[in-house]
């Protein structure tokens, strides 16, 4: 699939436009239209159904060591600014960027992709910014341009084989760098340190006293209120808090579609359990995550598990593993981060309770300044946790499911598209795009339509429509000939189309057509709210 297929899909019929569209947009930010705001929520809300709401406390989930409570929250997006400084946020959540001194852009260091082509004695390392399908292209193109050459004379270059980001690239290299937008070498200067987190000023105080950050996940919202959650219910460990909402990151090249954003929602649950049990619990949700994707229909080929390596890890981890979608945007064999699964041991109380600590040490120590001093203070609370059937008194460890909504959302609008091929109403076969989206998340369930706007029918379908729209976000549609209302539905990935005909009038059936299979069958008018809901959920 092209990826521009689908982004002129999404802004056609309503899915994602770009943010501020009309002032000229803001690169990294995206609105939904109506067809995606119910997309998002319905993945949202199958997220928050199926790991918390819906979540079976008294029954054991296959693959766990036990059985477990969930509860959700929903925290504020700005928070004490201590927050970040114990989270280690505030030194660092950063990422490494490069400048170019003649475009004046920036660029992420270990994304901008390239690779080494030679003509004759010299070798430039030439940079891209292109999709995955047209690299070489580009590369060719910037080559050919740079050494003052024509098409034709494309035989004197030689390339290296592989493709490398530049944080890959020697830094006695760097003078060989064609950065992108530009044609001459080393124009870029050597990678500096940017935070990601967006800073703004809280009441009236302007100077640094009253400066606080947008919250980069949700996660800390769930860490601070761990001892409230555990005084106002009577959840024992082992128990997960969910929270879905709005994180903010000043990403140094959003690109990609809403893959990388700089305002995004996430959906994270923080699992806090005993830190024998862990292990077990890190596995557990690794799996389950998993199956949830492929519940909702991503397809199993395009997505894996990858195991973060020893040198990844941060020294607190005992584990952290990706679910990844090999994006089509992505060049062939690359994958994109859906979700991280994180084992954090007791990092995060800890550090909330005692000060920041040493992500590098093990055992953990508090982080000082040189002269001895508690780099960052904590909240000095206690936020252990007894329990009150064996007495024992330990800080949690901590799982963490860390999904991002956008990307999940992207994630299935890619798995969704099909372009095939159908007989029209005169047996001509037409192209159709149909949007082949779990009728869970589909964002409208049925489209209810008179086959013709006469006899009686669309009053019939009316009323078909008013007993849907009670319970699911169903469409009316009697505007033009029904194979192509079908496609415009087929178009957007409702599942299921609804037509009273002539039959109707008699003995009051109705036809249900599905959108993958084409199948269609009778039912009776009265069947049809039980039918769809017994379809869709
Ligand atoms: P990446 O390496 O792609 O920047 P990350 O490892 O920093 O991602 P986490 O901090 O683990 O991401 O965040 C958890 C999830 O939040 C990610 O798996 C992703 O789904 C989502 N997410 C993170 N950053 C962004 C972003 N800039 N735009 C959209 N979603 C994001």
């Amino acid at each position: 699939m092209q990826m521009e297929k689908l982004v002129s899909l999404c802004k056609r019929r309503g899915f994602m436009f770009q943010s501020s569209e009309i002032y000229g947009g803001l690169n990294g930010f995206w609105d939904y239209g109506p067809l995606g705001v119910e997309l998002k929520r319905n993945i949202k809300d199958a997220w928050w159904r199926d790991m918390c709401q819906g979540h079976n406390e008294l029954v054991q989930p296959e693959g766990a060591p036990s059985t477990y409570e969930m509860v959700g929250l929903d925290c504020t997006i700005i928070m004490h600014p201590q927050v970040w400084k114990c989270s280690g946020h505030y030194d660092l959540f950063h990422d490494f960027m490069v400048d170019c001194k003649v475009s004046k852009k920036r660029y992420r260091f270990d994304q901008v992709r390239g690779k080494w082509v030679a003509r004759g004695e010299q070798k430039i390392f030439v940079t891209i910014m292109t999709d995955a399908e047209l690299e070489h292209e580009e590369v060719t193109r910037r080559a050919l341009k740079f050494f003052n050459l024509r098409n034709k004379d494309v035989a004197q270059l030689t390339y290296d084989e592989s493709y490398l980001t530049l944080d890959k690239v020697a830094a006695s290299d760097r003078p060989s760098v064609l950065a992108p937008d530009v044609n001459e070498l080393g124009t870029l200067t050597d990678p500096r340190e940017f935070n990601l987190m967006f800073k703004t000023y809280v009441g009236a105080l302007s100077g640094e006293e009253g400066a606080a950050f947008l919250r980069p996940e949700t996660a800390q919202g769930i860490f601070v209120n761990f001892k409230n959650v555990v005084d106002s219910t009577r959840v024992r460990i082992p128990f997960g808090v969910a929270q879905v909402g709005k994180s903010f990151r000043n990403e140094i090249t959003p690109r990609n579609f809403t893959f990388r954003s700089r305002e995004f929602e996430q959906m994270e649950i923080e699992f806090f359990c005993n830190p024998n049990e862990s292990p077990k619990w890190y596995e557990y949700w690794r799996n389950r995550r998993m199956q949830w994707y492929l519940s909702l229909g991503l397809d199993g080929e395009r997505l894996r598990l990858r195991e973060h390596d020893q040198e990844e890890l941060s020294h607190y981890s005992c584990g952290t593993a990706d679910i990844e979608y090999a994006f089509p945007f992505l060049p062939e064999g690359e994958y994109g981060e859906l979700e991280g699964i994180a084992h954090r041991g007791d990092f995060d109380l800890r550090s909330h309770s005692e000060g920041k600590l040493d992500p590098k040490k093990r055992p953990l120590e508090l982080e000082r300044t040189e002269d001895g001093q508690p780099r960052h203070r904590g909240s000095g609370k206690d936020l252990s946790y007894r329990d009150d059937l064996t007495n024992e008194r330990f800080i949690p460890h901590v799982i963490e499911p860390s999904a991002g909504a956008d990307r999940a959302t992207l994630a299935f609008l890619c798995q969704a598209y099909h372009e095939d091929l159908q007989p029209d109403e005169d047996g001509k076969m037409q192209s159709r795009i149909v949007m082949r989206l779990h009728p869970r998340i589909a964002p409208i369930k049925a489209a209810i339509l008179p086959l013709v706007k006469k006899d009686g029918m669309p009053e019939i379908a009316k009323e078909i429509y008013t007993a849907l729209k009670q319970r699911f976000n169903v469409f009316y549609d009697e505007k033009a000939a029904v194979g192509r209302r079908y496609r415009r539905q087929d178009e957007i990935g409702t599942p299921y189309c609804i037509t009273v005909d002539t039959q109707t009038l008699q003995d009051r059936t109705v036809t249900i057509r599905d959108r993958d299979t084409l199948k269609q069958w009778r039912i009776k008018i009265e069947d049809c709210v039980r039918e769809i809901a017994s379809l869709v959920s």
